[in-house]
């Protein structure tokens, strides 16, 4: 069986974190329903990743697949594949949970779905609070990040971070908060380099985590007109080839040596392999620089459908959308019979 290799980052709580994780969000079909279909592939694919060597999970309320994720989880512990203390899970709260006092709701709900004692990290998925009804709630971020603080004292998450924040939510936060997040995961790719945030990030200790990692290279995000590059650009053909290496793990590559930890999904086997087989080459500066050169500011996942709620953390467009359902009301497991 393969084996995969991955180094860790330090958090700012002296704990270590993989440097690329395995991704759990199995995403909306194109008629913005949530679609199970591949959650057995992921299921089984998540279950050879603890076996080839990843050791970081990431995954969400959100998600719907907490409760399998954590049946992988526990598998792999009672099989002696490995020990708890050697797995990253991170798990995140939804907007419905930004009460000071429901952050710890939310948290003790996903570790009962996960069957775990603690997370290792769990996140503020976004800065708004918006309730199932899709009504702003306009409650500050920093009384969600007192539940934060909370549910770290308790034990039941190692550490604590944020999710898409920008720099200006990020300042507020540090200046009015006891506890300095440990992460800020955000969208990241070749097209969203976002410098700004990740140096300010890098500048305060904060370890950022790249979403979304392969931007619209990929058929299932490449929406039309989304610019290059796609996976048979010829420039990026032409890098990995130098390499000997793929146009994705070149991807990878490049967000590692900025300092970032990625955490691309996958139900494929062969890609999971793929994927973590990037710690065995240095990109040259030449080639970073041509890399550097794709960033256009465009985003993957703009969510523009929460532009006009309070505390939406990105540029706001002239679209008006409706938020999709999926996003705002769902039962608790994917196959919905977890309260
Ligand atoms: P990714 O950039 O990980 O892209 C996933 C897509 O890429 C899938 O269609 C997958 O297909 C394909 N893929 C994966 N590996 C390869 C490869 N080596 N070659 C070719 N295609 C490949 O995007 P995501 O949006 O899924 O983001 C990753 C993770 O980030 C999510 O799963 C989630 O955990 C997190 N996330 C967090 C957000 C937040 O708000 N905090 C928002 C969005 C995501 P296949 O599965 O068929 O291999």
């Amino acid at each position: 069986m393969a084996k995969v290799n991955i180094p860790n980052f330090k958090l700012n709580n002296g704990r270590e974190i993989p440097a690329l994780g395995y991704g759990t969000w199995l995403g909306l079909n194109d008629k913005m329903v949530f679609d199970i279909t591949d959650l057995p592939k992921l299921v089984d694919t998540l279950s050879y990743a603890i076996d080839i060597g990843y050791r970081h999970i990431d995954t969400a309320h959100l998600y719907r697949v907490e409760p399998e994720v954590g049946q992988v989880i526990n598998k792999k512990i009672e099989e002696g594949v490995v020990k708890r203390e050697d797995l990253f899970v991170t798990t995140k709260v939804w907007h419905h949970y930004h009460r000071e006092a429901d952050v710890e709701v939310s948290v003790r709900a996903s570790l009962r779905r996960l069957n775990l004692d603690y997370v290792d990290l769990v996140l503020m998925h976004w800065p708004m609070s918006i309730s199932q009804d899709g009504v702003d709630e306009k409650i500050d971020y920093l009384e969600t990040w007192r539940g934060f603080e909370t549910v770290l004292k308790k034990g039941l998450a190692k550490a604590i971070g944020v999710s898409n924040f920008n720099v200006e939510q990020l300042k507020r936060l540090l200046a009015n908060s006891k506890v300095v997040p440990a992460s800020n995961q955000i969208e990241i790719n070749l097209n969203l380099g976002q410098k700004e945030l990740v140096d300010f990030c890098q500048a305060h200790n904060i370890v950022v985590v790249a979403y979304s990692p392969f931007g619209t290279m990929v058929p299932s995000h490449a929406a039309p007109g989304s610019p290059e590059p796609k996976l048979n650009n010829p420039t990026m053909v032409s890098i990995a080839k130098k390499y000997g290496k793929t146009v994705t793990q070149v991807t990878l590559r490049y967000l590692f040596q900025r300092g970032l930890i990625s955490i691309p999904k996958t139900v494929s086997k062969s890609r999971v392999v793929e994927n973590a087989d990037i710690f065995d080459f240095v990109l040259d500066e030449n080639d970073v620089k041509t890399l550097a050169e794709f960033d256009n500011g465009y985003r993957t996942v703009p969510c523009s459908f929460w532009q006009d709620y309070a505390n939406y953390p990105f540029e706001k467009t002239d679209v008006k959308l409706e938020i999709p359902l999926a996003l705002r009301k769902w039962k608790n497991g994917a196959n919905q019979d977890i309260d």
